[in-house]
């Protein structure tokens, strides 16, 4: 990072910054870089994600990801890989797109992607309907506002005060340079919680009818905050791959609780 006015390298200036004189003190400081870096890493994940081939990324399944392989792989364990969704191809193109472990350990579990999605969607929108519906969308205001309009106000002043000859710019490009600092940080925060807001409103005030209308990348992450994982449990030795589709060979876990759907005592404090 190098400052917004002089071009020179800022990191490690705040070691230096007091309590008193620039209204925040190393502690502070580290607390507040401690949320950034957690947003970063977060964002982080999500360039990796970006970084796939573009026929991954173009093609996204509803519930890749979410997917998680029930098999007992060659080293004994529960295998849990990430199922990822695949076009049908080839001959058997006829039994439609697929999600498929692809670990190397594991044979791998596969199952029809349109009936995987059909059940779970339907099991979705039942615990939306009952724990959203009657919930009202809303967005708790950011709580740094006052301190980022007071920050901006103190960095136009001590431009100012350059500008006029009032300051000498020697004397004060230390305190710039940790303003720009703070005010950057506050700022990436703000984003940061307005996404998570908008993210909780996809299921405050929920209506049936807003499914069809979300994005495919929306509709994930309304999955992603109401399943934790699905385990794809194997077809069992004597029946066909070729069964029909079997929903109890799909085990839910749902984000925050256990078991099959929550009463509606536990939709209580959920998003
Ligand atoms: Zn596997």
């Amino acid at each position: 990072m190098v400052d917004a006015v002089t071009g020179e390298p800022v990191i490690g200036e705040w070691e230096h910054a007091a309590e008193a004189a620039d209204g925040v003190g190393f502690e502070q400081w580290k607390s507040i870089m401690a949320g950034v870096r957690a947003n970063r890493l977060h964002r982080g994940m999500k360039r990796d994600d970006e970084r796939q081939p573009p026929e991954l990324r173009t093609r996204r399944y509803l519930f890749s990801g979410t997917l998680r392989c029930g098999r007992v792989n060659e080293l004994d364990e529960v295998c849990r890989s990430k199922l990822t969704g695949n076009r049908a191809s080839g001959k058997n193109a006829k039994y439609g797109d697929y999600y498929r472990c692809q670990d190397a350990n594991c044979k791998g579990v596969g199952r029809r992607a349109a009936a995987v999605d059909e059940h779970l969607v339907g099991l979705l929108l039942a615990v939306l309907d009952r724990c959203f519906t009657d919930t009202e969308a809303h967005t708790t205001p950011w709580r740094g506002r006052e301190k980022l309009a007071k920050l901006r106000h103190q960095h136009r002043s001590v431009e100012e005060a350059i500008l006029s000859g009032q300051a000498d710019w020697s004397d004060v490009h230390h305190l710039l340079t940790a303003l720009n600092g703070r005010i950057e940080a506050l700022v990436r925060d703000e984003r940061d919680h307005l996404e998570a807001e908008a993210k909780r409103n996809l299921l405050r005030g929920w209506r049936r009818d807003r499914w069809e209308q979300l994005e495919l990348g929306e509709q994930r992450e309304v999955v992603a905050q109401v399943f934790d994982s699905v385990v794809v449990l194997p077809i069992p030795a004597g029946v066909s791959d070729k069964a029909p589709f079997d929903p109890d060979l799909l085990e839910v876990e749902w984000r925050g609780l256990s078991g099959p759907l929550p009463p509606r005592a536990e939709c209580r404090g959920r998003p």
